[in-house]
């Protein structure tokens, strides 16, 4: 994983220090405010003005005043920051930053089935997970994120049916802690489908004492070892209040370990092993080539430039309305 090799080849290097100096001039010279993801390099984290998970930083776009916005993460998070705030620029440092998980779910198959689904005369109510692109998310009636979902869906009355897309991982588990049944889209994240249980039990084993933290997008033999589930702000908030000095295994993006160190610096974190899909040997693969694609320098160079930028495209006014009342509107 990582970036393809013509693209680490035709990189220049310069030195972080100095970028990080560009960086910091062009901000204030520019208007611009950074927005990163917790699944960006740490390098990337500590430059930003805002860190957060996907739903603080939807709500973080809002809430700033800058003209331009620089979203490091991932193009839907760029997408649903412009359709949160149409009048404002928003950069993205590479446009090829996908995501697995929302390339899993297309617009027309979606549509398809809610057609089918009806066509059968079910009363269906369309969740997705904010990894989906806006044309997905256009289609939704209600959007989440793991910090928001089990309260969204706990709010959809019980006659009705839910089809939740894109992560059927997610969705086994919020079906577990809701006791709602629900239609799951057959889709998920590649760097959380590859983490092994084998070498997490292993791991366990190794480390005496040591905890499992997890994101509930793994697959669900991972979720049953876990000593906590949650999305990366509540991982955040669990190491903070674990007052003893503990070994965490960390199973999710192996980025998170940094926010994790900044805030609970009492503890140890520890990667999960994957296993590589070409060979099956165990590596440590879980970095997300989307989220990997952010560098320093082309952070520099978007904000130099005015490019990339998020257009506004016509569906985004449909996105807008489902994104405002799922995110914004208090519960
Ligand atoms: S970690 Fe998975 S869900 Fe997150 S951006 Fe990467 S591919 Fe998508």
């Amino acid at each position: 994983m990582g970036l393809p090799i013509a693209e680490q080849q035709s990189e220049v290097y310069e030195d972080p220090l100095d970028l990080i100096d560009e960086i910091e001039a062009l901000k204030a010279e520019k208007d611009v405010k950074i927005l990163a993801h917790f699944y960006v390099d740490g390098d990337i984290q500590d430059i930003a003005d805002y860190t957060g998970d996907s739903l603080k930083l939807a709500r973080d776009a809002v809430s700033i005043e800058s003209s331009t916005i620089v979203f490091c993460g991932v193009h839907f998070m760029g997408e649903s920051a412009k359709i949160l705030s149409p009048e404002k620029t928003v950069l993205i440092p590479d446009l090829l930053a996908g995501c697995s998980l929302a390339e899993s779910c297309q617009a027309p198959e979606l549509k398809a089935r809610q057609d089918e689904l009806r066509a059968q005369g079910r009363d269906i109510v369309t969740v997705a997970y904010i990894n989906t692109s806006a044309a997905v998310k256009s289609l939704c009636d209600w959007i989440v994120t793991s910090g928001n979902a089990r309260e969204i869906i706990e709010r959809i009355p019980k006659d009705q049916e839910i089809l939740f897309v894109p992560d059927q991982h997610l969705g086994r588990y919020l079906m577990e802690v809701t006791g709602r049944e629900m239609i799951l889209w057959p889709g998920s994240c590649m760097v959380h489908e590859i983490f092994s249980l084998q070498d997490l039990l292993r791991a366990k084993k190794n480390n005496p004492g040591s905890a499992v933290i997890s994101h509930p997008e793994c697959p669900q033999n991972i979720l049953e070892v876990s000593d906590f589930i949650g999305g990366t702000e509540k991982m955040r908030q669990y190491v903070k209040s674990v007052e003893q000095p503990t070994t965490f295994l960390v199973a999710t993006e192996s980025a998170m370990i940094h926010p994790l160190q900044k805030i609970a610096p009492q503890h140890t974190y520890l990667p999960v092993p994957g296993i590589m899909e070409s060979t099956g040997e165990t590596c440590a693969c879980n970095r997300c080539p989307h989220m990997e694609r952010n560098t320093l320098k082309k952070v520099r160079d978007c904000i130099k430039n005015g490019t990339p930028q998020i257009e506004w495209l016509s569906y985004f006014d449909q996105a807008k309305g489902v994104l405002e009342r799922s995110l914004l509107k208090p519960s």
